[in-house]
C-alpha cells in the first residue's frame, strides 16, 4: 500500500495551494486523545503517523473543546439532541473511515490529510456524548463497521464507487463533506445549547474546508458533480471561498 501512496503524494503537490500552515486537516483539532477510544486506537494510530505535524495542534484544539464541554451545564438533553449528536457521531465516522480507505487505494493527499481532521471532529463529539451521559454508538468498531444499518449501507455504498476510480473517489469526497454541512446545519437548528451548536459550528467549519480541499481535486482531474444535498449555489459559492483558518493559533 505504501509504495502507491508515495506515488500518487508526489503528484499531489501542486495542490498545495491554500493548504498553509492548518493544511486542509484543520480543524483538525484531534489527534491522539485516546480516551475511550478501543480499537479505534488503531485508525488513530494509523492517523498520527501519517500526519504528525498536525497532531499537537489538533490535540491543543480537541483539549480547548473538552474544555468548554466540561464547563457546561450537565442538563438532560432533548431527543432530538440526542438524535443529533449520535448521527453526528457516526456520520463523521463514515468520513473517517472512508478517507482512510480511499488514500490506502489511490493515495490522493487530501484523503490522507482530511482523514485526521475527521477524527477530531469524531472526537469532539464522542466529548459531547461522555459530558451528557450518552453511550458512543462508535464504541469497539473498527473501520469500516457501523452500529446503525442505514450508516453501515451509506459506507458500502462510498466505499463501492470510490474503489472504482479517483474520478469517483473525488466525488465520494464531495459527497460526504455536503451530506455533512447539511445535516450539521439541521442537527444545530434543533438545540439551543451553546456548546453543541459551538462544536457543530466548529465541524462545519472543517467540512467546507474539506469541501475545498476536494474541489480542487475536482477541477484538476476535470471530474463533474451535481450537488446533492446542498444547492448548487450555494455549493459552489461555499467550494470557491477561501480557506478558513483556524481559531486557534498556529
Ligand atoms: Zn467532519
Ligand atoms: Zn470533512
Amino acid at each position: 500500500m505504501n509504495t502507491k501512496i508515495e506515488g500518487n503524494s508526489r503528484q499531489g503537490r501542486g495542490m498545495g495551494r491554500g493548504r498553509g500552515r492548518n493544511g486542509d486537516g484543520c480543524c483538525g483539532f484531534g489527534g491522539s486523545l485516546g480516551q475511550g477510544m478501543d480499537r479505534e486506537g488503531a485508525a488513530q494510530g494509523y492517523i498520527s503517523a501519517k500526519m504528525p505535524g498536525r497532531s499537537a495542534h489538533r490535540q491543543q484544539h480537541v483539549a480547548d473543546m473538552r474544555a468548554q464541554i466540561a464547563a457546561s451545564p450537565r442538563t438532560p438533553l432533548t431527543t432530538e439532541e440526542q438524535e443529533g449528536l449520535l448521527l453526528m457521531r457516526e456520520e463523521e465516522k463514515i468520513a473517517r473511515d472512508v478517507y482512510i480507505q480511499l488514500y490506502e487505494r489511490w493515495g490522493i493527499r487530501p484523503f490522507g490529510n482530511i482523514s485526521g481532521s475527521e477524527q477530531a471532529h469524531m472526537d469532539a463529539v464522542l466529548a459531547l456524548l461522555e459530558h451528557f451521559g450518552l453511550p458512543d454508538p462508535a464504541r469497539g468498531l473498527g473501520v469500516g463497521q457501523f452500529r446503525n444499518p442505514e450508516l453501515q449501507r451509506l459506507h458500502d455504498t462510498l466505499m463501492e464507487q470510490g474503489l472504482r476510480s479517483p474520478e469517483e473517489a473525488v466525488r465520494v469526497g464531495l459527497l460526504i463533506e455536503e451530506l455533512d454541512i447539511d445535516d450539521l446545519r439541521k442537527a444545530a437548528e434543533r438545540t439551543n445549547r451553546e456548546t453543541i451548536r459551538n462544536v457543530y459550528g466548529e465541524l462545519e467549519r472543517g467540512s467546507r474546508n474539506h469541501l475545498r480541499a476536494f474541489y480542487r481535486w475536482k477541477t484538476r482531474l476535470g471530474v463533474s458533480y451535481q450537488p446533492r444535498h446542498l444547492t448548487p449555489e450555494i455549493f459552489v459559492a461555499t467550494a470557491l471561498s477561501p480557506h478558513e483558518a483556524c481559531i486557534l493559533p498556529a
